[in-house]
């Protein structure tokens, strides 16, 4: 067990980098910002930038999360399915096997008449909650998504994800069976085309189905599967830094990586992954937390939300509004670190590979003199990190790490 030093906070803001907006004139939300808490911070501190995973490189929430917290999803990460399943509030371990999956309308012969059951316009829930069960030994979670998308897990041993979708990824054609493309695959193959045959006839006679008939609208009849992937087996959290981590976050997908890696994942009233958000509840919680566990990650997702929409202007809100929320954090005893975890310029309205603002400040650290926390005032800080190693560089700030030798 290592000797600790003081706690630890990352606060990622979700797709906080940006460009030149059109709608404020030439600069970013974070630089139009009143941001006085984050430029005080960085005052105290370091600033620079970050790159999430590695330079240039544009990512998702689910690689660039595992790679903050020094899980390296270079060699990690296994697809979608699981970190998508996670996204609709599905709890994984490792070893567990993830679908992608559509509700879909298909014909007494197996013929796909729509992949998306007419896009669903009601909530699936009850006919996921029908195609739950235990099977050979193996248990099947479905969750419903939004309009036709849902989600497979199946939990058991000897899983593989060396299989074919059943998703033929158009309509007119039939439904696949599961091919294994292994011998090692066999068993799930085999397992899964009898599960979908039993859901299918769960859903064939599903009181949601027949009303759905009854009104003329197509039936969700078939579950549609597609990018299999086995859950990564990471190393808990705690062993592999020998202190406690939580995690705030709204997002069902940030708490499915939390609980993955064995963190403490809280719920906090009024976090809600949204631009609406209460951050002083989850700015409260870690302060709060901080006695228990010596990392908290917090996640704030409004900035994201916000730079999808294209809404510069909400992405600024989003950003002051967090930044009163830094106010129980200003004068404690911690390592604090803020970034984001890739970029959502507003006027592109999708991630992109930019670098992060990144600042670091801890009590008695060096200060590098940087004065303002935006994308372009911290291109003179000295910090030059990548996201895998932004928990090492708390950690050392904070007195939270093993010697490298002797
Ligand atoms: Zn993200
Ligand atoms: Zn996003």
């Amino acid at each position: 067990m290592i000797e600790l030093g003081i706690p630890m906070l990352l606060i990622v803001m979700d797709g906080l980098g940006d460009r030149p907006c059109r709608e404020l004139g030439g600069i970013t939300p974070l630089q139009a910002a009143y941001r006085p808490n984050m430029n005080s911070l960085i005052r105290r501190g370091l600033g620079g930038l970050m790159h999430s995973v590695s330079a240039g490189m544009t990512t998702g929430s689910d690689t660039s999360h595992l790679s903050l917290l020094g899980y390296d999803p270079v060699r990690f990460y296994s697809g979608r399915g699981p970190f998508e399943a996670m996204g609709l509030g599905l709890r994984l371990s490792g070893g567990d096997l993830a679908f992608r999956a559509n509700f879909a309308t298909a014909d007494s012969e197996g013929i796909v008449l729509d992949r998306r059951a007419g896009r669903l316009d009601e909530d699936a829930s009850e006919l996921a909650d029908a195609l739950c069960m235990e099977m050979d030994g193996l248990s099947f979670q479905v969750k419903a998504g939004v309009e036709h998308r849902a989600a497979l897990v199946v939990k058991g041993d000897g899983l593989s994800d060396r299989i074919t979708d059943t998703d033929p990824h158009s309509s007119g054609e039939k439904v696949k069976e599961v091919r294994a493309l292994d011998k090692e695959a066999l068993f799930t193959a085999e397992v899964l085309n009898k599960y979908l045959a039993e859901a299918r006839s769960i859903l064939g006679k599903h009181q949601f189905n027949l009303r759905r008939r009854e009104n003329g609208k197509m039936p969700a009849n078939e579950l549609l599967l597609r990018g299999a992937g086995l859950t990564p087996k990471l190393q808990p959290f705690r062993e592999k830094y020998g202190f406690n981590g939580a995690c705030i976050a709204g997002i069902p997908m940030v708490k499915g990586i939390g609980s993955l890696l064995g963190m403490k994942v809280l719920e906090v009233e009024g976090a809600t992954g949204t631009v609406n958000s209460n951050f002083r509840n989850k700015m409260d919680s870690a302060v709060e937390e901080m006695r228990n566990s010596q990392f908290v990650i917090v996640n704030i997702k409004g900035t994201d939300a916000a730079g999808h929409d294209g809404n510069a202007i909400l992405k600024k809100r989003v950003i002051e509004r967090f930044d009163q929320a830094l106010e129980p954090i200003m004068d404690l005893d911690v390592t604090v670190c803020i970034t984001g975890d890739h970029s959502t310029p507003c006027d592109f309205r999708e991630h992109s590979g930019d670098p992060l603002p990144l600042l670091m400040s801890s009590p008695g650290s060096r200060r590098d003199g940087a004065k303002f926390f935006d994308e372009i005032s911290c291109m003179n800080g000295s910090l030059r990190l990548g996201s895998g190693d932004i928990l090492q560089y708390m950690r050392q700030l904070s007195g939270n790490d093993e010697k490298y030798g002797a």
